[in-house]
């Protein structure tokens, strides 16, 4: 069975790179009917936060990346937070050192520099030189007597370490590139590169698919497990690795999680669709076909293959990304996109966070004019906030005014109170009818002469859902009313 891992260090932050990782091991899962186990990498209590870690799973809930083991949800590799995991670590370490497999390095800082300096003027590699990789019972007991706490390396091979990686091929490492590394530091602290191939062989994972950034640690890694493999600790295999693009920003620049656009939390607050915001993130490194950028999570289920992702670099698009959002709010279901809204209008006090009979009834007859519209949720407000404020609370936009409501905006709207005011039938082709006749035909005016002033007149901005559709929405008397207060 197909088992994949999520392991994010809740450090308060999602980027878009960490989601991307989320999605592809997410939908792989999916595809094969395997396990998504979501691990919480947080050994490193300095940065980690409840509210942080609380905030990583609500984000992934709301994502819709659901995960099949871990935190909320149990299963039986547990416990999820590597924080909880402590003893199981002590205890590997243990093993690993017992079978000569690890081994204590008492090399100061000093000294490691100074050798590594050395080495790197006589033209040699310059990782760890293995001082300590064989010392004497006396050596030991020398430095213990120094007063010398030792760090613990892993007894790297002395041959290459070759891997078939999912996305890349095969890739191949040479001895001289990969000294021994530590495992656990000198006060005992184990470290990333041992807890993380620790947990992945305890909880059984086949694949891991993870950020490119990771590829050299990767070697190390695979070093681990096979000597996990040989001390009786988990399922004895390597899992298969596959290393996703790395995601390009502006500048063609590794994007940072200090750039705009790279954190979750500016998407959820401007509103993006979680599906469309997975669908762009899935085409950083994949396509579902060559002609072909939106699709459903269920469709990219069916078709995700880790061996079609591609091994070059992803742009990250802003503009993109909206675009597709845009196209997943098309696909919305009206009613289904009137209770998205909501959230938005109630933020900006537009409508209560429980409307009204009434208000869902206004909205429901808004949606259709603006959902083509918009882009994300967040411009709702401003797309629709005219319906719903009280007269009294009605202003309009300065800008607006200053460059519509000037020169002959004062007839046109005397123009239109007086087409309107008599009209019989409130409706939209009524309504376009009488403005065509009176101020097209009437005063000979442009359409957006004629109607520009209208528009900033009943809904205060220069862009609005279509005018006569508005118009009908707002009611004759609202309407008139807000003519009459332009003009003054
Ligand atoms: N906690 C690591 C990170 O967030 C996990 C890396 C991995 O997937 O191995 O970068």
């Amino acid at each position: 069975q197909v088992r994949v891992r999520f392991p994010p260090s809740p450090t308060g932050l999602l980027t878009v790179g960490n989601i991307r990782s989320a999605l592809f091991n997410w939908a792989f899962a999916r595809h094969y009917g395997g396990k998504l186990v979501l691990r919480i990498e947080d050994t490193d209590t300095a940065r980690n936060t409840p509210e942080a870690l609380q905030y990583t799973l609500d984000s992934l809930r709301w994502l819709g990346l659901t995960w099949d083991e871990g935190p909320e949800v149990g299963g039986e590799y547990g416990p999820y937070l590597q924080s909880e995991r402590m003893d199981i670590y002590a205890d590997v370490v243990a093993k690993l050192l017992a079978a000569g497999k690890a081994y204590h390095c008492y090399c100061s800082q000093e000294e490691l520099e100074q050798r590594r300096e050395a080495a790197r003027s006589a033209g040699q590699h310059s990782g760890y030189d293995g001082h300590c990789r064989s010392l004497t019972p006396e050596q030991v007991q020398a430095y213990i007597d120094e007063g010398r706490r030792p760090v613990v390396r892993l007894r790297m091979p002395d041959r290459p370490i070759t891997f078939d990686d999912l996305v890349r091929g095969e890739i191949t490492f040479l001895p001289e590139n990969l000294g021994d590394y530590v495992l656990v530091r000198a006060n005992g602290h184990p470290l990333y590169p041992l807890v993380n191939p620790v947990d992945d062989a305890l909880m059984q994972i086949t694949h891991v698919l993870r950020g490119e950034d990771l590829l050299s640690s990767t070697p190390r890694q695979i070093a681990l497990y096979e000597a996990l493999a040989e001390i009786g600790v988990g399922p004895g295999r390597t899992p298969m690795f596959g290393h996703l693009p790395f995601v390009m920003g502006e500048g063609n620049k590794k994007l940072s999680k200090r750039d705009p656009g790279s954190g979750l939390g500016e998407y959820m607050e401007r509103g993006f669709l979680p599906e469309g915001l997975l669908n762009y993130l899935a085409l950083l490194g994949w396509s579902i076909a060559d002609d072909r950028d939106v699709f459903t999570m269920d469709e990219m289920i069916k078709a995700f293959d880790i061996r079609k992702v591609n091994a070059n670099a992803a742009r990250f698009d802003p503009k993109k990304c909206e675009a597709i959002n845009a196209s997943h709010m098309r696909l919305l279901d009206p009613a289904d996109f009137a209770n998205r809204v909501v959230p938005y209008l109630a933020k900006t006090g537009v409508l209560p966070a429980e409307p009204s009979d009434e208000q869902r009834a206004v909205l429901a007859a808004a949606v259709p004019l603006v959902q083509e519209r918009m882009n994300t949720l967040s411009e709702a407000p401003d797309m629709l906030g005219f319906l719903f404020v009280p007269d009294e609370a009605f202003t309009i936009d300065p800008d607006a005014a200053a460059k519509v409501l000037t020169g002959d905006a004062g007839a046109v709207l005397e123009a239109t109170s007086k087409a309107l005011s008599g009209l019989g039938d409130w409706t939209t082709e009524a309504i376009e009818q009488a403005l065509r006749t009176s101020l097209i035909e009437g005063l000979g005016l442009k359409p957006k002469n004629a109607f520009g002033p209208v528009r900033v007149a009943i809904s205060g901005r220069r862009i609005s859902p279509p005018l006569f559709e508005s118009l009908e929405l707002l009611g004759r008397e609202r309407s008139l009313h807000r003519l009459e207060q332009a003009r003054a």
